[in-house]
């Protein structure tokens, strides 16, 4: 067990989905973090490392988890819409990703007492989401392909 110990203190930057500093004390943590973040300020981590600041945490351990912040978890209630949805947009089939920027939409809109149940919830395209605004989705498809 040579080099481990418990840590207590851990300095997180959810948007980044980087690990910042991780420290026994709260103090040690969070001047760890601050220096990680005027490290990454000044861009320039030859000048940090030659003035101590980069010593206090291998490379490896602040790189962030995650290859971008776009890529965070599908949390299950989406992957059921999405999956109910087979993977398209509810009103024009365009097929979406499932861990890309797609809305949850109420097709009974909840302003007129639409539930917030997975029965309620479709997967919508932005611009699908964008249009339709607040009429009900029968409302919707009706206007559209009426409308054009
Ligand atoms: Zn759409």
């Amino acid at each position: 067990m040579n080099g481990l110990h418990a840590v207590r203190f851990m300095v997180l930057d959810p948007a980044a989905g980087a690990v910042l500093s991780i420290a026994d004390e709260k103090t040690a943590a969070l001047r760890g973090a601050r220096n990680l973040l005027r490290v990454e300020a000044c861009r320039s981590a030859d000048a940090a490392r030659e003035a101590g600041q980069f010593e206090l945490w291998p490379a490896d351990l602040v790189a962030p988890i995650q290859p971008s912040p776009r890529a965070k978890p599908v949390s299950r209630r989406r992957r059921e819409i999405f999956q109910k949805c087979a993977g398209c947009c509810h009103y024009c089939a365009r097929p979406l990703e499932l861990a890309g920027s797609w809305h949850i939409e109420h097709m009974l809109p909840r302003a007129l007492g639409g539930a917030d149940e997975i029965s309620n919830l479709v997967a919508a395209c932005i611009p699908c989401n964008l249009s339709k605004s607040d009429r009900t989705a029968i409302e919707f498809v009706l206007e559209a392909k009426g409308g054009r």
